[in-house]
Protein backbone atom coordinates (compact mmCIF):
# COMPACT_ATOMS: atom_id res chain seq x y z
CA UNK A 1 0.00 0.00 0.00
CA UNK A 2 1.76 3.36 -0.63
CA UNK A 3 0.49 6.42 0.97
CA UNK A 4 0.96 8.70 -1.89
CA UNK A 5 -0.63 12.40 -1.98
CA UNK A 6 -1.90 13.70 -5.20
CA UNK A 7 -1.41 17.57 -6.53
CA UNK A 8 -3.80 18.06 -9.53
CA UNK A 9 -2.30 21.30 -11.29
CA UNK A 10 -5.71 22.23 -12.82
CA UNK A 11 -9.44 21.97 -12.97
CA UNK A 12 -11.73 24.12 -14.12
CA UNK A 13 -14.61 23.79 -11.74
CA UNK A 14 -14.44 27.11 -9.68
CA UNK A 15 -16.97 28.04 -12.64
CA UNK A 16 -19.68 26.14 -12.05
CA UNK A 17 -20.09 27.43 -8.23
CA UNK A 18 -19.82 30.56 -9.57
CA UNK A 19 -22.77 30.47 -11.49
CA UNK A 20 -24.85 28.59 -9.26
CA UNK A 21 -24.61 25.18 -10.83
CA UNK A 22 -23.53 23.23 -7.64
CA UNK A 23 -22.02 23.49 -4.63
CA UNK A 24 -18.91 21.37 -5.40
CA UNK A 25 -19.55 19.77 -2.01
CA UNK A 26 -20.05 16.10 -2.81
CA UNK A 27 -20.60 13.93 -6.41
CA UNK A 28 -24.12 14.38 -6.35
CA UNK A 29 -23.87 17.20 -7.93
CA UNK A 30 -22.61 15.72 -11.54
CA UNK A 31 -19.66 17.19 -12.97
CA UNK A 32 -15.93 15.61 -12.78
CA UNK A 33 -14.70 16.95 -9.29
CA UNK A 34 -15.96 17.89 -5.94
CA UNK A 35 -14.37 18.11 -2.61
CA UNK A 36 -15.80 14.85 -0.94
CA UNK A 37 -14.02 12.55 -3.99
CA UNK A 38 -11.49 14.62 -4.28
CA UNK A 39 -10.55 14.06 -0.69
CA UNK A 40 -11.23 10.70 -1.20
CA UNK A 41 -8.87 9.45 -3.65
CA UNK A 42 -5.86 11.47 -2.08
CA UNK A 43 -5.65 14.70 -3.39
CA UNK A 44 -4.60 16.99 -1.20
CA UNK A 45 -3.80 20.24 -3.24
CA UNK A 46 -6.10 21.05 -5.97
CA UNK A 47 -4.98 24.13 -8.70
CA UNK A 48 -8.53 26.22 -8.88
CA UNK A 49 -8.67 28.03 -12.40
CA UNK A 50 -10.56 31.44 -12.50
CA UNK A 51 -11.01 30.73 -16.32
CA UNK A 52 -12.09 33.85 -18.08
CA UNK A 53 -14.37 32.44 -20.89
CA UNK A 54 -14.10 34.31 -24.27
CA UNK A 55 -17.49 35.54 -24.02
CA UNK A 56 -16.01 38.25 -21.36
CA UNK A 57 -12.95 38.95 -23.47
CA UNK A 58 -12.17 42.33 -23.72
CA UNK A 59 -14.42 44.32 -22.04
CA UNK A 60 -15.17 42.19 -19.47
CA UNK A 61 -12.36 39.90 -18.83
CA UNK A 62 -11.18 41.84 -15.35
CA UNK A 63 -15.12 42.37 -14.13
CA UNK A 64 -15.54 38.31 -13.98
CA UNK A 65 -11.72 37.83 -13.28
CA UNK A 66 -12.92 39.69 -9.96
CA UNK A 67 -16.27 38.00 -9.47
CA UNK A 68 -14.71 34.26 -9.80
CA UNK A 69 -11.39 34.60 -7.03
CA UNK A 70 -14.52 36.32 -5.01
CA UNK A 71 -16.38 33.42 -5.58
CA UNK A 72 -13.51 30.99 -4.55
CA UNK A 73 -13.17 33.04 -1.05
CA UNK A 74 -16.80 32.32 -0.63
CA UNK A 75 -16.73 28.32 -1.40
CA UNK A 76 -13.48 28.11 0.63
CA UNK A 77 -15.58 29.94 3.92
CA UNK A 78 -18.23 27.43 3.01
CA UNK A 79 -15.91 24.77 3.29
CA UNK A 80 -13.53 26.31 5.48
CA UNK A 81 -14.08 22.70 7.79
CA UNK A 82 -12.52 20.44 4.97
CA UNK A 83 -10.67 23.11 2.51
CA UNK A 84 -8.03 25.58 2.74
CA UNK A 85 -6.21 28.55 1.00
CA UNK A 86 -2.80 27.85 -0.13
CA UNK A 87 -0.60 31.32 -0.35
CA UNK A 88 2.86 30.56 0.68
CA UNK A 89 5.55 28.13 2.07
CA UNK A 90 4.21 28.08 5.36
CA UNK A 91 0.84 26.80 3.94
CA UNK A 92 2.60 23.99 1.63
CA UNK A 93 3.82 22.44 5.29
CA UNK A 94 0.61 21.68 6.44
CA UNK A 95 0.31 19.04 3.22
CA UNK A 96 -0.88 16.49 3.21
CA UNK A 97 -3.80 17.63 5.83
CA UNK A 98 -5.78 14.36 6.50
CA UNK A 99 -8.74 16.14 7.23
CA UNK A 100 -8.56 19.68 4.74
CA UNK A 101 -7.77 19.88 0.94
CA UNK A 102 -5.69 22.34 -0.04
CA UNK A 103 -6.68 25.08 -2.50
CA UNK A 104 -4.26 26.63 -5.08
CA UNK A 105 -6.11 29.81 -6.57
CA UNK A 106 -4.93 30.06 -9.84
CA UNK A 107 -5.80 32.29 -12.77
CA UNK A 108 -6.27 31.34 -16.86
CA UNK A 109 -5.58 34.27 -19.06
CA UNK A 110 -3.71 37.58 -18.22
CA UNK A 111 -6.41 39.21 -19.62
CA UNK A 112 -7.64 39.64 -15.81
CA UNK A 113 -5.05 42.78 -15.72
CA UNK A 114 -5.88 44.06 -18.84
CA UNK A 115 -2.80 46.28 -19.36
CA UNK A 116 -2.13 47.23 -15.35
CA UNK A 117 0.77 45.64 -13.76
CA UNK A 118 -1.05 47.17 -10.55
CA UNK A 119 -3.38 44.30 -11.49
CA UNK A 120 -1.41 41.29 -10.79
CA UNK A 121 -0.83 42.95 -6.92
CA UNK A 122 -4.18 43.21 -6.95
CA UNK A 123 -4.46 39.87 -7.68
CA UNK A 124 -1.62 38.83 -5.49
CA UNK A 125 -3.31 40.43 -2.44
CA UNK A 126 -6.78 38.39 -3.34
CA UNK A 127 -4.64 35.04 -2.69
CA UNK A 128 -4.13 34.54 -6.70
CA UNK A 129 -0.75 32.27 -6.77
CA UNK A 130 -0.76 31.25 -10.53
CA UNK A 131 -0.93 32.95 -13.47
CA UNK A 132 -1.89 31.63 -16.95
CA UNK A 133 -0.29 34.44 -19.11
CA UNK A 134 -2.54 33.57 -22.19
CA UNK A 135 -5.24 31.21 -23.30
CA UNK A 136 -5.37 30.65 -26.66
CA UNK A 137 -5.84 33.89 -27.77
CA UNK A 138 -3.65 37.02 -27.71
CA UNK A 139 -3.89 39.62 -25.14
CA UNK A 140 -1.71 42.37 -23.66
CA UNK A 141 0.73 40.19 -22.24
CA UNK A 142 1.72 37.40 -25.16
CA UNK A 143 0.29 35.07 -27.66
CA UNK A 144 -1.96 31.91 -27.30
CA UNK A 145 -1.27 28.74 -28.92
CA UNK A 146 -4.74 29.23 -30.84
CA UNK A 147 -2.75 32.30 -32.75
CA UNK A 148 -1.98 31.95 -36.29
CA UNK A 149 1.44 33.90 -35.52
CA UNK A 150 3.51 31.67 -33.44
CA UNK A 151 6.98 34.02 -33.53
CA UNK A 152 5.25 36.25 -31.17
CA UNK A 153 7.03 37.12 -27.78
CA UNK A 154 6.09 38.41 -25.16
CA UNK A 155 5.15 41.79 -24.82
CA UNK A 156 6.94 44.15 -22.81
CA UNK A 157 3.82 44.26 -20.58
CA UNK A 158 4.19 40.58 -20.69
CA UNK A 159 8.11 40.58 -19.91
CA UNK A 160 7.21 43.30 -16.74
CA UNK A 161 4.41 40.63 -15.73
CA UNK A 162 6.92 37.78 -15.38
CA UNK A 163 9.22 39.79 -13.62
CA UNK A 164 6.98 41.05 -10.98
CA UNK A 165 5.12 37.82 -10.87
CA UNK A 166 9.11 36.37 -9.73
CA UNK A 167 9.33 38.88 -7.46
CA UNK A 168 5.69 38.50 -5.25
CA UNK A 169 6.34 34.80 -5.40
CA UNK A 170 3.65 33.65 -8.29
CA UNK A 171 3.38 30.19 -10.48
CA UNK A 172 4.05 31.18 -13.90
CA UNK A 173 1.68 28.89 -16.15
CA UNK A 174 2.74 28.85 -19.79
CA UNK A 175 0.34 25.80 -20.68
CA UNK A 176 -1.70 27.70 -23.39
CA UNK A 177 1.50 30.12 -24.65
CA UNK A 178 2.42 29.75 -27.98
CA UNK A 179 6.12 28.47 -28.21
CA UNK A 180 7.56 31.83 -29.21
CA UNK A 181 6.23 32.89 -25.87
CA UNK A 182 7.30 29.56 -24.20
CA UNK A 183 11.19 30.43 -24.60
CA UNK A 184 10.80 34.05 -24.24
CA UNK A 185 9.57 33.48 -20.39
CA UNK A 186 12.11 30.87 -19.83
CA UNK A 187 14.94 33.50 -20.82
CA UNK A 188 13.47 35.76 -18.31
CA UNK A 189 12.28 33.90 -15.71
CA UNK A 190 13.82 33.46 -12.51
CA UNK A 191 11.69 30.92 -10.78
CA UNK A 192 11.53 27.17 -12.50
CA UNK A 193 7.87 27.39 -15.16
CA UNK A 194 5.41 25.29 -15.16
CA UNK A 195 2.66 23.84 -18.07
CA UNK A 196 -0.36 23.59 -15.73
CA UNK A 197 -2.49 21.20 -18.20
CA UNK A 198 -0.82 19.79 -21.32
CA UNK A 199 0.21 16.55 -22.62
CA UNK A 200 3.41 15.89 -25.14
CA UNK A 201 3.74 16.40 -28.80
CA UNK A 202 6.05 13.48 -29.84
CA UNK A 203 2.71 11.56 -29.18
CA UNK A 204 -0.01 13.75 -30.00
CA UNK A 205 0.13 16.07 -32.31
CA UNK A 206 -1.54 19.08 -30.59
CA UNK A 207 -1.03 22.60 -30.72
CA UNK A 208 -1.81 22.80 -27.03
CA UNK A 209 1.01 20.24 -26.09
CA UNK A 210 5.00 20.60 -25.34
CA UNK A 211 7.89 18.94 -28.08
CA UNK A 212 10.54 16.64 -26.51
CA UNK A 213 13.04 19.97 -26.50
CA UNK A 214 10.26 22.11 -24.42
CA UNK A 215 10.04 19.28 -21.79
CA UNK A 216 13.71 19.21 -21.71
CA UNK A 217 14.17 23.13 -21.09
CA UNK A 218 11.37 22.56 -18.75
CA UNK A 219 13.44 19.98 -16.82
CA UNK A 220 17.17 21.98 -16.74
CA UNK A 221 14.54 25.09 -15.17
CA UNK A 222 13.41 22.76 -12.76
CA UNK A 223 10.03 22.76 -13.81
CA UNK A 224 7.19 20.69 -14.57
CA UNK A 225 4.39 19.88 -16.96
CA UNK A 226 0.84 18.84 -15.46
CA UNK A 227 -0.04 15.57 -17.75
CA UNK A 228 -3.51 16.85 -19.17
CA UNK A 229 -6.28 14.32 -19.37
CA UNK A 230 -8.11 15.44 -22.25
CA UNK A 231 -8.64 12.73 -25.05
CA UNK A 232 -7.46 15.68 -27.79
CA UNK A 233 -4.42 16.15 -26.41
CA UNK A 234 -4.08 13.01 -25.58
CA UNK A 235 -4.26 11.10 -28.75
CA UNK A 236 -4.55 11.86 -32.05
CA UNK A 237 -7.68 10.21 -32.77
CA UNK A 238 -9.15 12.05 -30.02
CA UNK A 239 -10.59 8.73 -27.84
CA UNK A 240 -8.15 7.88 -25.32
CA UNK A 241 -8.35 5.56 -21.98
CA UNK A 242 -6.33 5.96 -18.43
CA UNK A 243 -3.44 4.17 -20.36
CA UNK A 244 -2.88 6.80 -22.60
CA UNK A 245 -2.58 9.48 -19.77
CA UNK A 246 -0.13 6.76 -18.12
CA UNK A 247 1.92 6.91 -21.95
CA UNK A 248 2.20 10.46 -21.91
CA UNK A 249 3.75 10.47 -18.34
CA UNK A 250 6.23 7.82 -19.11
CA UNK A 251 7.27 9.59 -22.50
CA UNK A 252 7.63 13.30 -20.29
CA UNK A 253 9.83 11.13 -17.27
CA UNK A 254 11.40 9.28 -19.98
CA UNK A 255 12.81 12.53 -22.00
CA UNK A 256 12.30 15.02 -19.40
CA UNK A 257 13.02 12.87 -16.36
CA UNK A 258 10.30 11.95 -13.58
CA UNK A 259 10.93 14.94 -11.76
CA UNK A 260 9.57 17.36 -14.73
CA UNK A 261 6.18 14.84 -14.40
CA UNK A 262 2.91 15.79 -12.78
CA UNK A 263 -1.30 15.92 -13.57
CA UNK A 264 -2.94 18.56 -14.67
CA UNK A 265 -6.60 16.65 -14.78
CA UNK A 266 -8.52 19.51 -16.86
CA UNK A 267 -11.05 17.97 -14.74
CA UNK A 268 -14.67 20.26 -15.64
CA UNK A 269 -12.70 22.11 -18.58
CA UNK A 270 -13.32 18.84 -20.31
CA UNK A 271 -16.27 18.10 -22.12
CA UNK A 272 -14.82 14.20 -22.98
CA UNK A 273 -12.63 12.34 -20.57
CA UNK A 274 -10.51 9.21 -21.05
CA UNK A 275 -12.04 6.13 -20.50
CA UNK A 276 -11.37 5.08 -16.72
CA UNK A 277 -10.55 8.61 -15.67
CA UNK A 278 -13.48 10.56 -16.17
CA UNK A 279 -13.74 11.54 -12.58
CA UNK A 280 -11.28 12.85 -9.97
CA UNK A 281 -12.81 9.50 -7.58
CA UNK A 282 -10.85 7.83 -10.24
CA UNK A 283 -6.86 8.68 -9.45
CA UNK A 284 -6.81 5.27 -7.57
CA UNK A 285 -6.85 3.67 -10.94
CA UNK A 286 -4.42 6.01 -12.00
CA UNK A 287 -1.86 5.26 -9.16
CA UNK A 288 -2.05 1.42 -9.55
CA UNK A 289 -1.05 2.09 -13.43
CA UNK A 290 1.77 3.90 -12.72
CA UNK A 291 2.79 0.96 -10.54
CA UNK A 292 1.89 -1.28 -12.97
CA UNK A 293 3.89 0.71 -15.31
CA UNK A 294 6.90 0.12 -13.46
CA UNK A 295 7.73 3.37 -11.93
CA UNK A 296 9.05 2.62 -8.02
CA UNK A 297 6.96 3.76 -5.51
CA UNK A 298 8.74 6.71 -4.30
CA UNK A 299 8.76 7.46 -8.20
CA UNK A 300 4.59 7.50 -8.29
CA UNK A 301 5.03 9.65 -5.39
CA UNK A 302 6.99 12.30 -7.39
CA UNK A 303 4.76 12.44 -10.59
CA UNK A 304 1.06 12.12 -8.28
CA UNK A 305 2.25 15.02 -6.12
CA UNK A 306 5.40 15.61 -5.21
CA UNK A 307 7.29 17.47 -8.22
CA UNK A 308 4.48 19.73 -7.83
CA UNK A 309 5.20 20.32 -3.91
CA UNK A 310 8.96 21.14 -4.80
CA UNK A 311 8.09 23.71 -7.79
CA UNK A 312 5.71 25.35 -5.10
CA UNK A 313 8.59 25.43 -2.46
CA UNK A 314 11.00 26.47 -4.84
CA UNK A 315 8.61 29.40 -6.03
CA UNK A 316 6.16 30.86 -3.21
CA UNK A 317 7.27 33.29 -0.88
ZN1 LIG B 1 -6.77 25.48 -20.05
Amino acid sequence: MINSFIVDGHCDSLIDFVDNVRTLKDPSGGGQWDIQSARHTGVSLQFLAAYIQTKYKPDRSSHRGLQLIEGAHRFIANYSDQIFLVQGKTDLEQIPDPNRLGILLSVEGGEILGEDLFMLDVIFKLGVRALGLTWNQRNALAAGVGEADTHLKLTTFGQEVVQRMNKLGMIVDVSHLNEAGFWHVLEISMDPIVATHSCAKALCDHPRNLTDQQLRALARHKGVVGVNFYPQFLKNTGVATRHDVVRHICHIAEVAGVETVGLGSDFDGIKEAPEGLGHVGDYNYLRNDLIKAGFSILEVEKIMGRNFMRLLSDVLK
